[in-house]
């Protein structure tokens, strides 16, 4: 990358003139003025090049500017650069059918939205209508969107400030053995109080006032907790028996970040209805949708679905997605991100947890990583308290500074940073990435008790 500071510094002077960030204090960020990206990195105006071990919001999955999505984009503009939802059009239809084509069970229909979030409101929707009950319950430990209904169905803080309280959601405790709510000492007993946890809830909450249960497969910005094995089938169980529709939000999890399609293939379970997002197109252009099932398609194949968006199955971002799902199997992305998982983060990482005494737990599966950091590895106190800000969260700071002196951009979430590399990248880059987070974890060591 060539430096262009002039440049540089005319973006940046318009950022902050004029563009409002999100989930921040205007005065209180310095966002990186950015000039290029492709694969694994990304470049700034001074010419410092970064290791992207947080693809953006953990979505690139494969990685920037891939050529072949890029001319696909482009070929559609020329052709057909946008069409109304109600009429069908060639990449919608095949975007459709490649998803479906993947999606577990029978999820072969696919409303799309613009992004995650709406992706998440038409699922609770669709869930709210085919039960006719109201409420939602949803675990603590999540994050399904930043809408108004999706916030308050979130369970992390960043729900706090639009909690109304009535939003028809109730919260449970999903399994988390290193935080475990239930004393576990294994993932077994981890699981099963973790399931008579919910069998309670419900029967507390009336299980006929309940819509749907909503989960993460495998929860992502809340700290990439895989669940133990046989949970979300004791939950695919439980809803059965409740008449309780199963939301899977798979927008993180999803398109190939845990070494599956899907994270509910690891776990060989099919849910009622799957959000998805992200990595569908690698975020190229928006797009997020819901896939459904047969019986819930059911219920608006002779009725009206009340609800709809302008550009649902935008054809351009459609274009995006079915090459993104070509290059992905053409590549063997899915793969490699089951490799690189099993054969170097894994490993890496937990090398990197016995000479650190700052990590706490290292979990994850594929290309979906946390580091959680401590300031006592016996008592397990966060390295800095939840939901920290300013200078409580100075340790986590100076963490995420020296990763990126060090040339990785990491993704730091209170007390953990999260691995989340292109699902592309190389053995090489995550080594490169590894030695990176080895000199950050020193940093970080130094605040250990
Ligand atoms: N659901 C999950 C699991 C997510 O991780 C996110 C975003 O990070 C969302 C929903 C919301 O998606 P979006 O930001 O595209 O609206």
């Amino acid at each position: 990358p060539q430096p262009d500071p002039e440049t540089g510094a005319a973006v940046k002077a318009a950022d902050r003139a004029h563009v409002f960030h999100s989930w921040s204090a205007q005065e209180l960020i310095d966002p990186l003025a950015v000039a290029g990206a492709e694969g694994s990195y990304f470049w700034d105006y001074e010419g410092r090049r970064y290791l992207d071990f947080s693809s953006g919001l953990v979505f690139t999955n494969i990685g920037y500017q891939h050529p072949k999505v890029v001319a696909a984009i482009q070929e559609q503009a020329g052709k057909l650069a946008t069409f109304a939802p109600a009429f069908a059009v060639e990449s919608r239809s095949e975007a459709a059918r490649l998803i479906a084509g993947r999606t577990p069970g029978d999820l072969d229909k696919i409303f799309f939205t613009n992004a995650g979030a709406e992706a998440v409101e038409h699922a609770i929707r669709m869930a709210r209508l085919h039960t006719g009950r109201h409420k939602v319950l949803s675990a603590y430990r999540s994050y399904h969107g930043g809408t108004q209904q999706t916030v308050n169905v979130t369970g992390d803080p960043r729900r706090w400030a639009s909690d109304t309280g009535q939003a028809g959601v109730a919260r449970f405790w999903a399994p988390f053995l290193y935080r475990s709510r239930f004393y576990a000492e294994n993932e077994e007993q981890e699981c099963a109080r973790a399931l008579e946890h919910l069998e309670t809830t419900i029967a507390f909450e009336g299980p006929a006032t309940i819509a749907a249960v909503i989960l993460e497969s495998v929860p992502g910005g809340a700290g990439i907790m895989v669940p133990p094995p046989g949970y979300l089938q004791g939950v695919r169980e439980i809803c059965d028996r409740h008449g309780i529709v199963f939301i899977l939000d798979e927008v993180m999890a999803g398109f190939g970040r845990t070494g599956t399609w899907f994270a509910a293939d690891l776990f060989d379970v099919v849910p009622d209805l799957m959000t998805f997002a992200k990595g569908v197109n690698s975020g190229y252009v928006p797009l997020g949708g819901v896939a459904i099932s047969a019986e819930i398609a059911a219920t608006f194949a002779r009725r009206p679905y009340p609800g709809g968006l302008t550009y649902s199955g935008h054809p351009l971002a459609c274009a995006a997605a079915v090459a993104t799902i070509r290059v992905m199997e053409e590549e063997g992305i899915v793969e490699n991100a089951a490799r690189m998982g099993a054969e170097v983060l894994g490993p890496g990482l937990r090398e990197l947890a016995e000479r650190h005494p700052s990590v706490g737990d290292v979990r994850g599966v594929g290309m979906f990583w946390a580091v959680e950091l401590v300031r006592d590895r016996a008592t397990r106190e966060p390295l800095v308290p939840y939901n920290a800000s300013g200078e409580a969260n100075a340790p986590m700071a100076a963490f995420a500074a020296a990763a990126k002196a060090n040339g990785l951009w990491p993704f730091v979430n209170m007390n953990r940073t999260h691995v989340a590399p292109p699902c592309t990248a190389t053995g090489s880059e995550l080594k490169e990435g590894l030695a990176a987070l080895d000199a950050a974890l020193a940093v970080a060591d130094s605040y250990t008790v």
